[in-house]
């Protein structure tokens, strides 16, 4: 059949008829027929004669959609189990695949099969439970499933090699033995400098890391060893705990820790699967229900999956499983060596280690005999994965946890609304924590409006000061308490936004669709999308005339108060000085050791942290979310500004809250004012609900990304075209909102557009997915499309 180029505005093309494509395995599955896959053919076995070869139905890790029959040779016949990784021809070569049980034999046009070559491990890879996860993840997410399968294996197990028993890995070490750089090493620059790196990042550091930062270095400290001032050590890789973060056991449970206790207790002991939801205001305890639930289910032999944000930002969540465990938890985090991975796969696929506590690819984590998932700090878009499989980890929790029978427990101060609505049509059961640990207040909210308090009024500064004279004082007065401070903006650099004063064009990135941001330390511009740098433009690029550096970032917010309260110790938390996660957990560990009194960062202060020394948490500017064209902007603002300030007075202290604004009467500030989540939320999921927004439908968003302006806007209407033409009669509620230009419309010199598709359900989407995947082969190489169910962000 003839097909003309869907980007000239042809007909759709029909979803090709499954091929092997060079290889005579033959797709037992396709896009089309997703029914097989539930129900791996036991037929075959029943029907095969003695002359029959027996089926296996194999997913390879190709990018390539759909399952494929081999036949499988006498000496592997019976004695496979589904989730063992084999060896099996295709193409021209070979590749490694996944047996998922038997198939049945194909229909249709006649073709001899290809026989799995080998198999390369003992016993499966992949636990049962697991290759159900998956199977549902590359349907619901429409990616392929040899491809989803091999990205949630570790390295070792995800190439065609036998697998290999992993040892834990040792790690090199050096410890300084001095406490300063001593003066007789003035003529050692390179050991001096090595010393004294060892010693600002608290004494110890992996020489891998003192090596990066000082080229050299490992000579450098064999020599420091040598004359007494450092020492070398080989230590076990472990996450990192540092100390002071431990914690122990509480004697006592508050009463809604304990009335929930009970309920999550007795769903263990059921052993079916139950979702909850355990909404806790910030600082009622939520980690203690977490690890007493995870206590119960080790003492009924069962494992535990407790997912985090990210581990780096969560140091104090882990050390208290580590604690409460110890080699008992797996921390899986996104900066382990692929060895470390391999072994902590191995650990829980054997039952070795129990409990896994990691980010949101550890939802795949090969946890036996799972009893309990916990997702902490559910609503945080951390959960979803932006690339390649694009999966929404608290989502797979749930069905992970329908699928295995286990208790979920999806944790949050700021549920999340499709959570929320979950709960309200009785699908989770919801346990409250309304008050603080050992009934400490919540911390008092105040607005300041910056319209009337205005940070410029006497001040004579070249830049727009931003800090008004009420934080200003509630600062200081603070830390002549000797209390702690954070200061939230969620913006990094020195000023956001370059703009000419004269012709009023602003510094773009020639890449991007985006103003370049001054970074002052580095004395550069720099894109943070595209990471583009280069030096500040001393005049406009068109007009020659003077520059106004307008917008405000941390790096201002940082500096301004090292000028207004010269005596504050203060450090900034944001992606450019937290460059490595050891950095980062220095600084948390150094701000929680009271070394610190002045913590200002993006939302990376905004996180679970528990600093008891912090009373008084000043929001910069509330305003700078609520802007953003995304139907969860204010959502995600609400919940930003009650997780920061949910960080002051978690102490002895009560803590209090300055929220600097030019928009006092923007719902969520006010709501966030008034400590009412309950009315944000109702109100909030009224909008969504006459808009059809989540909770309300589903969505899916097709993402193109082209190189030409012109051929991406083409392709992009021609899919829109495809779905006008396919689109349900109007009662089925299906809409589609573009297609157009995305709110970003260029990245990295790609233009990008967007479509958007709502409906009730899944279902009611599935027909459309379909065919624009079908259509997505006809498109241009030049222009990649992805198709994003369940979409995070909308930019
Ligand atoms: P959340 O995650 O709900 O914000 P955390 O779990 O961080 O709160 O707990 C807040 C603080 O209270 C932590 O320092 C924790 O160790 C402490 N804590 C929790 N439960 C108890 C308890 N029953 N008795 C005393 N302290 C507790
Ligand atoms: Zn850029």
């Amino acid at each position: 059949m003839e097909q003309r180029p869907l980007w000239s505005g042809a007909d759709a093309a029909p979803a090709k008829a499954p091929t092997t494509r060079g290889s005579r395995a033959v797709r037992t599955s396709g896009v089309k027929s997703r029914r097989e896959l539930s129900e791996p053919a036991a037929a075959a076995t029943v029907r095969a004669e003695v002359s029959t070869p027996v089926l296996a139905s194999i997913a390879v890790g190709r990018p390539v959609r759909g399952e494929f029959t081999y036949t499988l040779p006498d000496e592997l016949a019976g004695r496979l189990e589904p989730g063992q990784r084999v060896l099996v021809p295709f193409g021209r070569g070979t590749a490694l695949g996944f047996y998922l049980g038997p198939a049945s034999p194909p229909t249709g046009e006649k073709v001899r099969l290809k026989a799995v070559q080998r198999v390369l491990e003992d016993s499966p890879s992949l636990p049962k439970d697991l290759i159900a996860l998956l199977r549902f993840a590359a349907v619901h997410y429409r990616y392929p499933l040899g491809e989803v399968i091999r990205g949630a294996l570790p390295p070792g197990l995800s190439k065609a090699v036998e697998e290999k028993e992993a040892r834990p890995d040792v790690q090199h070490f050096a410890v300084a033995l001095v406490n300063e750089v001593p003066p007789e090493l003035s003529r050692a620059p390179a050991q001096s400098a090595a010393l004294a790196y060892l010693l600002a990042v608290g004494g110890s550091a992996p020489l891998e890391e003192v090596a990066h930062a000082i080229p050299g270095a490992r000579e450098t400290l064999k020599k420091l060893a040598t004359r007494g001032f450092a020492r070398l050590e080989e230590k076990t890789v472990e996450a990192s705990v540092k100390e002071g973060l431990i914690q122990g056991r509480p004697d006592h449970l508050t009463p809604e820790q304990d009335a929930a206790g009970v309920v999550l207790r007795a769903a263990l002991d059921a052993a079916t699967f139950q979702p909850f939801l355990l909404h806790g205001v910030t600082g009622s305890g939520k980690t203690e229900v977490y690890l007493r639930a995870a206590e119960h289910a080790l003492s009924l032999g069962k494992g535990s999956l407790i997912l985090v944000p990210e581990i780096a930002l969560t140091p104090q969540l882990v050390g208290r499983f580590r604690s409460r465990f110890g080699a008992e938890v797996a921390v899986l985090h996104s900066a382990l060596k692929d060895r470390e991975r391999l072994f902590h796969w191995q650990a829980l696929r054997r039952g070795d280690v129990k409990i896994a506590v990691g980010v949101r690819s550890a939802v795949f984590a090969p946890v036996d005999n799972l009893g309990l998932i916990v997702v902490d700090e559910e609503h945080d878009p951390s959960f979803k994965q932006e690339e390649k499989l694009r999966y929404q980890a608290r989502d797979l929790a749930v069905v992970r946890g329908k699928q295995a029978g286990a208790v979920v427990v999806l944790g949050s101060a700021t549920p999340a609304l499709e959570t929320l609505e979950n709960v309200k049509r009785g699908r989770y059961q919801l346990l409250e924590l309304k008050h603080r640990v050992d009934d400490r207040p919540m911390p008092t909210i105040e607005l300041v409006d910056l319209r009337v308090e205005r940070p410029r009024e006497g001040v004579v500064t070249e830049e727009a000061p931003i800090l008004s004279p009420p934080l200003l004082a509630a600062m200081a007065e603070t830390i002549g308490r000797g209390q702690q401070v954070i200061l939230f903006l969620n913006r990094r650099g020195h000023s956001t936004v370059l703009l000419c004063e004269v012709c009023g064009l602003s510094l773009k990135c020639s890449e991007c669709d985006v103003c370049l941001t001054h970074h002052r330390s580095q004395n550069r511009v720099v894109c943070h999308y595209c990471g583009l740098a280069m030096p500040v433009p001393e005049q406009c690029l068109e007009c020659t005339g003077p520059m106004l550096k307008l917008g405000i970032g941390t790096e201002r917010v940082e500096a301004e108060v090292l000028e207004r309260i010269p005596t504050a110790r203060v450090a900034r938390l944001d992606r450019d000085s937290a460059s490595s996660a050891e950095r980062l957990t220095e600084m948390l560990a150094s701000f929680a050791r009271r070394e610190l009194d002045v913590l200002v960062g993006t939302q990376m202060v905004a996180k679970g942290h528990d600093f008891p020394g912090v009373t008084l948490v000043c929001v910069v500017m509330a305003d700078t979310s609520l802007s953003i064209p995304d139907f969860r902007a204010a959502e995600r603002t609400f919940h930003l500004l009650t997780q920061v300030s949910g960080r002051a007075g978690r102490g002895k202290d009560p803590g209090r809250v300055l929220v600097q604004t030019y928009n006092p009467d923007a719902e969520p500030v006010r709501r966030v004012l008034a400590h009412d989540f309950d009315g944000f939320a109702n109100q909030e999921l009224e909008w969504r609900k006459a808009l059809a927004y989540p909770p309300y439908s589903r969505m899916a968003a097709v993402r193109l990304e082209g190189e030409h302006p012109e051929q991406t806007a083409s392709v992009a209407r021609s899919l829109g075209n495809l779905v006008s033409r396919h689109m349900p009669p109007a009662s089925a509620g299906v809409r589609m909102l573009g297609p157009a230009l995305a709110p970003i419309s260029r990245i990295r010199g790609k233009t990008r557009w967007q479509l958007l598709l709502k409906g009730p359900t899944h279902t009611a989407l599935a027909p459309l997915l379909a065919r624009l995947e079908a259509a997505l082969v006809d498109v241009p190489s030049t222009v990649k499309v992805v198709i994003d169910v369940d979409p995070g962000a909308m930019l």
